[in-house]
């Protein structure tokens, strides 16, 4: 039987490449709901393309442009951000993709968890913000939550068919556009270098965080959640050819790793085809191309936002969730040239330190976080 599919953020990076490898199997997978926040023609094109019972648009302004366009098709079109959290849980919903930006991903993908979904998360942000919640909602639901993020994707790729427990593991890090940057040179950062990764072809927001070393942080928090796991047993290595995705430390000594082509194909036809492997056409990685493979640890001098990660972490409760709403002002304040580069680190650590800690947070605690911290650091 086919899967039946909903893509929340269709219209992004990660949604779009979903929706290639989905197209390229049509026998295995077919697409059930799609949605977006603003980009109401490439929703309908899309949604003319894959025939989906359903689709939402979060900015209700948007809805009148999206029905006109989609006014000789079958498709269902609603608006507003409960229109996500509704279309997920549609009883003809098999698996859910959670591909939306920052914490807007959170209360759909609570919606789908709830609704006992398998969920291929790729909004890592949920996880940063309410990683508790969304763990014990999972278990108690019995709703699987499989990785998208290249490097939670290779972890788990790594424990599969394994029994024993974690040691360590180890999450690889390009380094970024500014890996070799001096201090001098982040403070002149502009948006433009920023923005230009060396590997990965992104969204704006993710592409910003990979410089910052961020998103690293933010995997770091993502890992803990997913994996069960203790911050000591979570070391980032800086690796700029971008072939190791992560590895796994076993009780012998063992280390599993996971290689292969950066490109989020994989990690996204994984997390659908689990326990298989899906035929996949990207390119391959060659041994004799890339001889040599290195590792290092991250400048945390230099990339503060990596270490304020940790820092977050390790105080738990409500601060991951405070330095995710932080960390989305500064970088939208960063894209729209009205703070520098180095700014986003010290608009976070100002967002941590305001922060009223709470230790165990319920989601109208992590709502009300992110509403106050957001104000403070704007
Ligand atoms: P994009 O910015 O490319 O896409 C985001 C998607 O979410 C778009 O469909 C966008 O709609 C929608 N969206 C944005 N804001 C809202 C909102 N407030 N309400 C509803 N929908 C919204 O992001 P990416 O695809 O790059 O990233 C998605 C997630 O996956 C992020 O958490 C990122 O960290 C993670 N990730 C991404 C990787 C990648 O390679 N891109 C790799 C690993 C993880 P619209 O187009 O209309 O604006």
């Amino acid at each position: 039987m086919k899967k039946r599919i909903a893509i929340l953020g269709s219209t992004g990076s990660i949604g779009t490449q979903a929706l290639d490898v989905i197209g390229r199997h049509p026998d295995r997978y077919e697409v059930e709901a799609l949605t977006a926040h603003r980009n109401a023609p490439l929703l309908a094109e899309q949604a003319v393309r894959f025939q989906p019972n359903a689709v939402a648009i979060a900015d209700a302004a948007k809805y009148g442009e999206l029905k006109a366009l989609l006014a000789d098709h079958p498709v269902k079109v609603y608006a507003g951000s409960k229109a996500l959290e509704e279309l997920v849980r549609l009883p003809s919903v098999d698996v859910v993709i959670s591909a939306l930006v920052g914490i807007a991903g959170l209360t759909p993908t609570l919606s789908a968890v709830a609704a006992k979904k398998q969920v291929a998360l790729a909004n890592k942000e949920t996880l940063v913000v309410a990683g508790d919640l969304i763990r014990r909602l999972a278990e108690a639901n019995g709703a699987p939550i499989i990785p998208v993020d290249s490097e939670h994707s290779a972890i788990f790729q790594c424990l599969t068919g394994e029994c024993s427990p974690i040691e360590k593991i180890y999450l690889t890090a390009s380094g970024g556009p500014f890996l070799r940057a001096t201090a001098a040179d982040l403070e002149r950062a502009t948006r433009e270098q920023a923005l230009k990764h060396p590997q990965w072809s992104m969204g704006a927001k993710v592409t910003i965080d990979s410089a910052s070393l961020m998103n690293k942080g933010f995997e770091v928090i993502e890992a803990r959640w997913l994996f069960d796991l203790k911050p000591e047993q979570i070391e980032v290595l800086v690796h700029p050819q971008s072939v190791v995705h992560s590895m796994v430390q076993f009780a012998d000594g063992s280390i599993k790793a996971q290689l292969g082509a950066p490109d989020m194909r994989l990690p996204i036809g994984y997390a659908l085809s689990f326990p298989e492997r899906l035929p996949l056409s990207v390119s391959r990685f060659s041994f004799a191309q890339t001889p040599c493979l290195t590792f290092q640890p991250p400048d945390t001098e230099k990339f503060r936002c990596l270490a304020l990660a940790y820092e977050a972490l390790r105080a738990a409760g409500n601060a991951p969730c405070a330095l995710n709403a932080a960390n989305e002002v500064a970088v939208d304040a960063f894209l729209q040239g009205k703070i520098g580069f180095r700014d986003i680190a010290k608009l976070v650590e100002k967002g941590l330190r305001k922060n009223d800690f709470i230790a165990q947070p319920s989601l109208e605690d992590y709502l009300e976080t992110d509403r106050r911290i957001r104000a403070i650091v704007n």
